[in-house]
């Protein structure tokens, strides 16, 4: 098979709650779906969040990335196999210029190759997966995948929903902080009161998310080291990548796992903390890390290197990552923690047909047997259009 055509959608889909933490706050997400038909009639879709404090990506320079990078790549080659497909993918590296890694853009192309020729040859994206040799079994014991879930930073969100989402069986939960020291020191204390039997069990976790918020880490310890006394159990990107160079000394006198979220967008950035001592993790995002094969390739080092990685997603993902998602779950039960498939609870819409959103508990979800295992609604889809682009 040979790819025929490339359409691009830029789409905009309202969320059912505003989102807000130390670097953004918003109420829409600006998503882009990538369309991949091949010249056998087979039609597949991908999906990007460009999220510009991270990865210096917009919807405007998604569409210029897989245009002139990914896609001349392919372009007029031919596939005998979903091997050899798979092959070529993995020689085309992230584009990394001018302050920019355009991974979203990768990400989006790459699913929407990896969804259409595997509608074409009759697979799941998964069957790949040893193409990468090294991503073998699971590291060590796990447990069955549970999807978990964040808290916004808002007390009386938390007093309402926790009881609820505990009854409803999650077992790790996640507060958003850095916007004000003294309400995240009262939002995880009510936290972990109400989780309290849970965490001393221990069946439940509790976790912060800080994104880039202190300054320094003199300021994150001061921050933290209240909150870990708690009973936070991990910490996910203190402080920005301006201060890359001081998280593991911070990691040690905090001593308490710390996971990098927009200071790892590439297995180059990887490489440097997972292999540090304490080793810090990664929160492995689809989008944010370039794709399938990007991110299992740092999973694979972090499981070489003992670091722990968490599978995570980007606020106001439709369907389509969310499947994409499912199958890395599936890949690699030993992620330390899981959040997605969070569909209708957060899109006031999704994009596909059907759903694929976690089960009581957070279960993972089910996803059909080819491609992604999901099938686009384009109807739908054009509903959130701001604009789209078709090339050849
Ligand atoms: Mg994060």
């Amino acid at each position: 098979v040979k790819i025929s055509s490339v359409t691009i959608f830029d789409i905009s889909i309202p969320l059912r709650l505003a989102f807000r933490h130390s670097k953004a706050e918003r109420d829409r997400s600006r998503n882009v779906v990538v369309r991949v038909e091949l010249d056998n009639g087979a039609v597949g879709y991908g999906e990007g969040v460009p999220v510009a404090y991270v990865t210096g990506e917009t919807s405007e320079s998604v569409v210029a990335a897989v245009r002139d990078r990914y896609f001349p790549a392919l372009r007029g080659r031919s596939f005998a196999t979903y091997e050899q497909l798979g092959r070529a993918l993995l020689e085309i590296g992230p584009v990394v210029e001018g302050g920019v890694c355009h991974t979203s853009a990768k990400c989006a192309f790459e699913l929407a190759v990896l969804d259409a020729c595997g509608r074409a040859f009759g697979h799941s994206i998964d069957h790949l997966a040893p193409l990468l040799g090294a991503v073998g079994p699971a590291a060590g014991p796990s447990r069955p995948p549970r999807y978990g879930v964040a808290l916004t930073a808002d007390r009386e969100w938390i007093r309402k929903r926790l009881r609820l989402l505990r009854l409803y069986g999650f077992r790790d939960f996640k507060l958003k902080v850095g916007l004000d020291p003294k309400a995240d020191l009262e939002n995880v204390a009510l936290a972990a009161r109400l989780l309290r039997r849970r965490l001393l069990r221990p069946r439940a976790t509790l976790r912060v998310d800080a994104n880039c918020a202190y300054p320094d880490p003199e300021a994150a310890l001061r921050a933290l080291e209240p909150l870990v006394r708690l009973g936070v159990e991990c910490v996910e990107q203190p402080m920005g990548p301006e201060n890359d160079d001081l998280v593991v000394g911070l990691a040690r006198r905090l001593g308490v796992p710390i996971l990098l979220d927009e200071s790892v967008r590439t297995l180059g950035e990887a490489e440097r903390f997972v292999s540090a001592d304490p080793p810090v993790g990664v929160n492995v995002r689809l989008s944010k890390n370039g794709g399938f094969f990007d991110s299992l390739r740092i999973i694979a080092l972090c499981r070489r290197r003992g670091a722990p990685f968490q599978l995570g997603c980007h606020v106001g993902e439709t369907g389509i990552l969310a499947a994409a998602q499912r199958r890395l779950v599936g890949l690699a039960p030993d992620a330390r923690y899981i959040e997605g498939a969070f569909g209708t609870h957060l899109l006031e819409e999704d994009v596909i047909c059907g759903r694929v959103r976690f089960g009581f508990g957070g279960r993972p979800p089910k996803v059909g047997p080819v491609g992604l295992g999901v099938e686009v609604d384009e109807g739908r889809l054009r509903k959130f259009l701001l604009g789209s682009v078709r090339f050849q």
